[in-house]
């Protein structure tokens, strides 16, 4: 019988010479080895946890050696009778994902088939894409306009942006006047065919999301994501739908567990589902999550903002999933050595991304890459600007 061999894991960066976000510096990517030499990919989230994620992923390693890799929802569901806070940690829910996520790697090579083949087969062989990270240091509705038409330029459809600059829990006239100014600039840039969508990051208060959601919704945004702070969803949620019944509402990147998006599904908050595959725990869990989201209706657009197995990763995902919106892509935009960890390109054409067909994840990763930089330790904190916001717009220009 082929067994789990080792789980190797490797945080790799290039801070010194990143110019990423500090949430987007590092990657954290799993390497499972079988005993008779097979290797499997997966990846982990960094944001604010490298080192708590590593530990966590050595204790899914504790558990894995020696285990039959093809027995994925049995390892799945001893996994979670042994780790009592799997539902409510994301360490440990983020770390689980990684491994699930090298395993289904695995299972493709094995059998000679792409991961598409293994959870329903192909449904689309293109995946049409948003792109986000494309705006670093943006401040001015100008700067908005004029990177939103590069952008365009490279073949994207629709774009992803924050526009709410300093702002949290509160926003004023003032506040509020800027965001509005810079969707409208970006609106104005693109035309009313290319897709606007606009991040908020968590970060209002009940009130404060309501009155911005009313005042975006002349900007006809595909979705507004994470309106308010997360804590506050089923109440907030609920005050901005009767507010602004037509405005989508997306939600989803920290979902850790299935019943999370059942809540949401169940109260009607949520029109379209953006769950992670590296935190709602690999393919098993987003199968699941998928199986819902149909249940009820709803759209999905996953989550995708770490790194190129993960990327690759979600594309399988998509290809075999038929209420599929659109696909978040930080890609084009990251720095040079993300992209050089996998051998094979993601080309953006006419807005898609091609859906590749080799066995597993359908990438190869360069191992030589993920030994050269290896990393240890935290990514950057700076207290003047959250890790979770695009470098350089933590800023407003009124005061400028
Ligand atoms: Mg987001």
């Amino acid at each position: 019988m082929v067994t789990i061999k080792d789980i190797e894991i490797y945080p790799v960066s290039d801070l010194a010479t990143a110019k990423a976000s500090p949430w987007a510096s590092v990657s954290i990517i799993v390497r499972v080895v079988t005993s008779d030499g097979q290797v499997g990919y997966g990846e982990a989230v960094p944001t604010l946890r490298v080192n708590p994620v590593v530990r966590a992923i050595e204790e899914v390693r504790r558990f894995m050696v020696g285990k039959d890799p093809f027995r994925i929802t049995y390892l799945f569901r001893e996994w979670y009778k042994h780790e009592f806070y799997i539902s409510r940690s994301f360490e440990s829910a983020t770390a689980y994902s990684a491994v699930d996520i090298a395993l289904h790697d695995l299972l493709g090579k094995y059998l000679g088939v792409p991961v598409y083949q293994l959870i329903g087969g192909l449904v689309n062989d293109k995946i049409k894409a948003y792109a986000n990270g494309w705006y670093s240091d943006c401040v001015t509705p100008d700067d908005f306009a004029r990177r939103a038409k590069d952008v365009v330029s490279m073949g994207f459809k629709a774009l992803k942006f924050d526009p709410f600059g300093p702002y949290f829990d509160q926003m004023g006239e003032e506040g509020l006047e800027e965001a509005v100014e810079r969707v409208r600039a970006v609106r104005e840039a693109v035309g009313k065919y290319v897709d606007i969508l606009i991040e908020t990051h968590g970060r209002f208060d009940v009130n404060t999301a309501v009155r911005m959601v009313k005042a975006m919704e002349e900007f006809n945004p595909l979705f507004i994501e994470e309106p308010v702070h997360p804590d506050l969803n089923f109440e907030g949620l609920a005050k901005i739908k009767a507010a602004a019944p037509s405005v989508r509402i997306a939600v989803g990147e920290r979902i850790i567990s299935v019943e999370e998006p059942l809540q949401l599904l169940e109260r009607g908050l949520v029109d379209v589902l953006q769950p992670d595959i590296t935190n709602a725990l690999g393919f098993t869990g987003m199968v699941r999550i998928r199986a819902l989201t149909e249940a009820f209706g709803v759209e999905l657009a996953p989550h995708n903002a770490f790194g190129p197995v993960q990327h690759a990763a979600t594309i399988q995902f998509d290809a075999s999933t038929y209420n599929l919106l659109i696909q978040e892509s930080f890609y084009d935009f990251w720095p040079q050595w993300k992209k050089d960890i996998v051998n094979n390109a993601f080309r953006i054409e006419d807005g898609y991304y091609k859906v590749p067909n080799r066995p597993g994840l359908g990438v190869d990763v360069n191992e030589k890459l993920l030994n050269e930089m290896r990393f240890e330790g935290m990514e950057p904190f700076h207290e003047e600007e959250p890790v979770w916001v695009i470098k350089g717009t933590w800023r407003s220009y009124k005061s400028m």
